[in-house]
């Protein structure tokens, strides 16, 4: 028996027969051609004969919508004009071979992403290696077959080193079951995917390609992050066990994704979806969740070379609404800066950019762009139950020009004669120290608040969110932070207006009894964890947990708060 520990990708548990899908055994040789000419003759025809191959996929698997995505931005990458320049330059100054080129080129851009701390970065960078990888296996005409032709079994667990989309697309979906991979971290693709077609994967998991054999008998773990190879009577016993509760936890939550979630005396709550890139747009289902809670923007302004026209950024949001059905749709205005950068806006490069210049100061600052905003999501605002809410506020001025903003675009609009919601809701995101300790007053001049947890975790512990050397300060269960997600709930509440939670901790098991205990009125969660979330708050007793709460925030004991809720969530058999 041999056990495979990497990371937790897409949960589930899944016993079935791993298959290896063996690295395509390329040629990084540097052989010297005479003809430079004739190897850029090569690569381009196999970068077409490739890009067709993708352009294929991507219309076989339109119904997959996170793979078209994948495939697509794969297409872009073997697109890239300045890195091709640079592969025909390898080429022609030291006329060596096409793969070659290609190799050396990956290598150094792999060198340059591989100093960068950014999770988002790396996985880009993994993008490249992959279509460089496949890019050479058609130049040196390397195919991949069929890697399920002769293995038995419908329950198929792939180990790879990293899967490219082009290779899990190859894959035949009715009998893969699981992957485990040695490279890839949780935001990889290989756990993009997994998640899309709902089957577990582990990633990350180093060199263990030669601890396994295609045939053998595998249990693999996805939310463990473990693989367990020919496994032991016992092992596989307590497995069957383990698995039995999470394919029954898995068809609770399923089946509660459609309900009106409520505590067991009643007090409800709305779970709204985050959403705010073209794939959790595509995959939107508004019979999934209550509304969105939190339509984040910047993608529009990111997929640009330029400020997004007011025209451009009014279909975006109508189109959403029109996706919303007539449930909430809570619109937030640009939040740039910090760790977003864009070239055309030239923001200045700053010490700390999470204390900078960014999200409504820059609104604020930029009047146009912002009123270009505003009058685009009062646009929409006749298609559905559109709201707006501003980020980053710290103090009740800038609210009240950020309001006065908004009044001036109705101006322009009634102006020309368009029509909008001239009631719409505006609120804000309660994500720094200063909101919280204001919230009784910003609350006087605010339809909703909605706590940006992930912000107001970083802000009230002075903890870097991206950087890993201080996550453990990182924590949700810091008790300030408890402390001021409540004082901003009583105020809310006291003001006669509801409180919602988007960031991450919104899902966050051990915290769902406390917002329940607390009265929040909504918590906007990733789309997949719509019915989990529902299912815990539906299980739990509002009365019986104030008591709870109380003695947690009277307390400065952070594993209190983990022993307190493992507690209650075990009680609900979690
Ligand atoms: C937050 O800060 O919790 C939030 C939802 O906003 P973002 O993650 O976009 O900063
Ligand atoms: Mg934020």
């Amino acid at each position: 028996m041999v056990t495979i520990k990497g990371l937790p990708g897409a949960p589930g548990c899944v016993a079935g027969t791993a298959v290896l899908f063996a690295a395509r055994a390329l040629s990084t040789e540097r052989r010297a051609v005479t003809d430079p000419q004739a190897e850029i003759d090569s690569l381009e025809a196999a970068r077409k004969r490739y890009d067709s191959s993708l352009a294929a996929l991507a219309q076989d698997s339109k119904n997959a919508s996170a793979q078209t995505e994948i495939l697509e931005a794969y297409r872009e990458i073997l697109q890239d004009d300045v890195f091709f320049d640079g592969v025909r330059e390898v080429i022609r100054r030291e006329s060596v071979c096409a793969s070659y080129a290609v190799e050396s080129k990956r290598a150094e851009t792999e060198a340059m992403f591989a100093g960068m701390d950014d999770e988002y970065l790396k996985a880009r960078a993994a993008d490249i290696n992959n279509v460089c990888r496949e890019l050479m296996a058609e130049i040196q005409g390397v195919s991949s077959g069929d890697p399920f032709a002769n293995v038995a079994g419908n329950e198929l667990v792939v180990f790879a080193q990293d899967l490219t989309p082009a290779d899990t697309v190859r894959l035949d979906r009715t009998r893969l079951a699981g992957m485990v991979t040695e490279r890839g971290g949780v935001t990889s693709h290989t756990v993009i995917l997994a998640k899309a077609l709902g089957i577990p994967a582990v990633v990350g998991a180093g060199a263990c390609l030669e601890q396994v054999h295609t045939g053998d008998g595998v249990l693999v773990d996805g939310a463990a992050g473990t693989a367990v190879v020919q496994a032991d009577e016992e092992t596989a016993r307590a497995f069957v066990a383990k698995k039995e509760k999470s394919d029954r936890q898995r068809a609770l939550f399923n089946a509660s994704r459609t309900i009106a979630a409520h505590t067991l005396d009643g007090a409800a709550v709305r779970v709204n979806v985050n959403s705010g890139d073209a794939e959790s747009i595509r995959t939107f289902d508004a019979a999934g969740c209550d509304g969105v809670g939190l339509f984040r923007t910047e993608f529009l302004y990111m997929s640009q070379t330029d400020y997004p026209s007011e025209e451009f950024q009014f279909e975006a949001y109508r189109d959403m609404a029109v996706k919303t059905a007539g449930k909430e749709l809570i619109i937030r205005t640009l939040d740039i800066g910090g760790d977003k950068q864009l070239d055309y806006m030239n923001l200045p490069k700053e010490a700390n950019p999470f204390l900078g210049y960014r999200a409504i100061r820059l609104c604020l600052d930029r009047v146009e762009v912002f009123r270009t905003q505003l009058r685009a999501i009062l646009r929409a605002s006749v298609y559905g139950d559109v709201k707006i809410m501003f980020p980053m506020i710290v103090n009740l001025e800038e609210l009240l020009r950020a309001r006065e903003l908004l009044e001036e675009a109705k101006g322009e609009l009634d102006r020309r004669g368009v029509p909008y919601n001239r009631n719409v809701p505006a609120g804000i995101m309660v994500e720094t120290p200063a909101a919280v300790l204001l919230s009784d007053q910003l609350a006087r001049h605010c339809d909703f608040f909605s706590v940006g947890s992930n912000d107001l975790i970083q802000y009230t512990t002075a903890t870097d969110r991206q950087n890993e050397r201080v996550q453990y300060l990182y924590d949700c269960c810091n008790i300030s932070f408890l402390r001021a997600v409540h004082m901003a709930c009583e105020n809310a509440h006291a003001a006669g207006i509801p409180i919602g939670i988007c960031g991450e901790t919104a899902s966050e098991p051990r915290l769902i009894p406390l917002w329940a205990a607390m009265g929040i009125d909504e918590l906007s969660v990733a789309p997949g964890l719509v019915g989990r979330t529902k299912y815990i708050f539906s299980q739990l007793d509002r009365k019986k947990l104030q008591p709870v709460l109380k003695e947690l925030l009277a307390s400065a004991d952070i594993g209190a708060v983990r022993t307190k809720m493992d507690g209650v969530l075990g009680e609900i058999g979690l």
